[in-house]
């Protein structure tokens, strides 16, 4: 069976990877000039900097068990303590309040204490347990549903800057359905979202064994590579995907080099618009479908200091900023977050900085305003020692609102298609275990083409299956970027 995986990112790599243990010809098709799309590290002056993800959940066990069947299981590190984050809020850094899970209070005495907000604001937050459930079923923003439970004070200064930390995107754009459905099962069980909360503390599962995210000791970049040593396929960098058409019971792929192969499988493992572009022939209802999913972009500056230039030492995973209070819009204390990331008597930190055109901007200029930023919130003196920026323009899938309504377009038009599968951050979930398990889904659902024809040619009735494996219930609980 030949498959053509275009996208070398994790989700790509990962069904390639899949395609190739079981038996599959494969020919892996990469338009940059490396593997890994946005999982990559580098090393500098003793720094080891991420350029996109540093860690992953481990609540979802697709990276995980991913990462210890490629024998990286030794690897696999723990964040360090403490784990405090903090919110940039009137010129200083205040705790998040304890017990607030994903920006939702659940906790009395801590939200009571915290200066994040004002009497009046609590008694708002407090009223959540009072305010009606929403008995609509259409999807709508997950701030539109936290500020009219809550009070704008809450989402603004805690669940927006933690929400959108995650997804990275605005609060009030992104899809309740597509991330948080369980928030909309928990108001209809227990009518208020702060009931629902105490519930479950009060029915103290236990705590899953081991961190709730984790990092690999030389940087996520050595996933990639473990994964691309042993990937038995053509891999071709610097190759685009181009087109898929029909070519009686397979499909004509074309690639930017001028190739045409002809396939029984295709796993498009590109950002959206990509896919979109080259599913046109093929499936034009999907494609413009997929081009309704918008993308957005982001930068990451990580930035070496010597520990002497900061006023005091950092203690914590780092700090979020309410919307436009800083021009960044987070940043991880990556030296205090994860061992071995800077060299003896220096801090790493990364900045992130969310706007669409950020290529405009030339890398000195980002550098300069995460500096700044970061400089007056830490009370840091003087230059960076190091300062690497990863540019990531128009780059991030954006769940809005309607994000699953979407995807059953797409899955209705490619649902005729046997043989062609989506994978990837655009889909079900951006996190790297989700990016991951649609890897796997894609493969499987190609090789399961192989094994459906078989049938069919031996005389075997098949049950069609119009089953997706879903993945979209994404709730990246605790992925607490930074
Ligand atoms: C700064 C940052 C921090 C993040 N932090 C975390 C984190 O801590 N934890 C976590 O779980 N997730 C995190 N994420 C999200 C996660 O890294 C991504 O969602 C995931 O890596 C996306 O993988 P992918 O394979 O879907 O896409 P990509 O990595 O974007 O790969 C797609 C590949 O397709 C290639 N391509 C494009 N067009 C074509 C074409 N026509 N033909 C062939 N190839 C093409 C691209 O060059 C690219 O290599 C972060 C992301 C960023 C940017």
């Amino acid at each position: 069976m030949k498959v053509v995986v275009a996208g070398g990112g994790i989700a790509g790599l990962t069904a390639a990877d899949a395609l190739a243990r079981a038996g599959a010809d494969v020919v892996l098709a990469e338009s940059g000039t490396s593997l890994g799309g946005k999982v990559a590290t580098e090393r500098v002056d003793g720094f080891t900097i991420e350029r996109g993800p540093d860690s992953f959940l481990t609540l979802r066990r697709a990276a995980l068990e991913l990462a210890r069947d490629l024998g990286l299981g030794a690897e696999v590190a723990p964040p360090k303590r403490p784990a405090d984050v903090f919110i940039w809020h009137r010129a200083r850094l205040v705790p998040i309040p304890a017990g607030t899970g994903l920006g939702i209070p659940t906790r009395f005495v801590p939200f009571l204490r915290s200066p994040l907000f004002s009497p009046l604001e609590k008694l708002r937050a407090a009223a959540e347990v009072v305010v009606p459930p929403d008995r609509t079923s259409e999807d709508v923003a997950i701030g539109t549903l936290l500020r009219r439970r809550f009070g704008d004070a809450v989402v603004d200064r805690l669940a927006g800057p933690l929400i959108s930390g995650i997804y990275g995107l605005a609060i009030d754009e992104l899809s309740l359905d597509a991330l948080m459905p369980r928030l909309r099962d928990a108001l209809a069980r227990h009518g208020s979202l702060v009931r629902a909360g105490l519930a479950a503390r009060a029915a103290r599962r236990p705590a899953p064994a081991g961190p709730e995210v984790v990092t690999l000791r030389r940087g996520m970049g050595s996933l990639v590579d473990a994964l691309a040593s042993r990937l038995r396929a053509d891999v071709r960098l610097g190759t685009a995907l181009e087109s898929v058409e029909r070519s009686g019971a397979r499909y004509r792929v074309r690639l930017g080099d001028g190739t045409r192969l002809d396939a029984d499988g295709v796993v498009v493992a590109t950002p959206a618009a990509a896919a979109a572009r080259a599913l046109e022939p093929v499936a034009p209802a999907a494609s413009d479908a997929l081009r309704t999913i918008a993308y957005r972009g982001t930068a990451a500056v990580s930035l070496g200091y010597d520990e002497r230039q900061l006023r005091r030492p950092l203690a914590g995973h780092g700090f979020l900023v309410p919307d436009g209070a800083l021009p960044i819009a987070a940043c991880t204390w990556t030296s205090s977050k994860w061992s071995d990331r800077a060299p003896e008597g220096a801090v790493l930190v990364r900045a992130t900085i969310r706007a669409d055109g950020l290529l405009r901007h030339g890398e000195d200029d980002l550098v300069d305003v995460a500096h700044r930023a970061t400089a007056l919130a830490l009370g840091i003196e003087g230059a960076p020692l190091m300062a690497r920026t990863a540019i990531w323009d128009g780059a991030m899938p954006r769940y809005t609102v309607g994000h699953l309504e979407r995807l059953a377009r797409i899955d209705a038009a490619l649902g005729v298609l046997p043989g062609i599968a989506l994978a990837g951050a655009a889909y079900r979930g951006t996190g790297l275990p989700d990016c991951i398990a649609q890897g796997q889904a894609a493969a499987q659902e190609i090789l399961s083409r192989e094994t459906k024809d078989e049938r069919a040619a031996s005389g075997i009735r098949l049950r069609r299956s119009s089953e997706r494996t879903d993945h979209a219930r994404g709730e990246a609980a605790s992925l607490s970027r930074p």
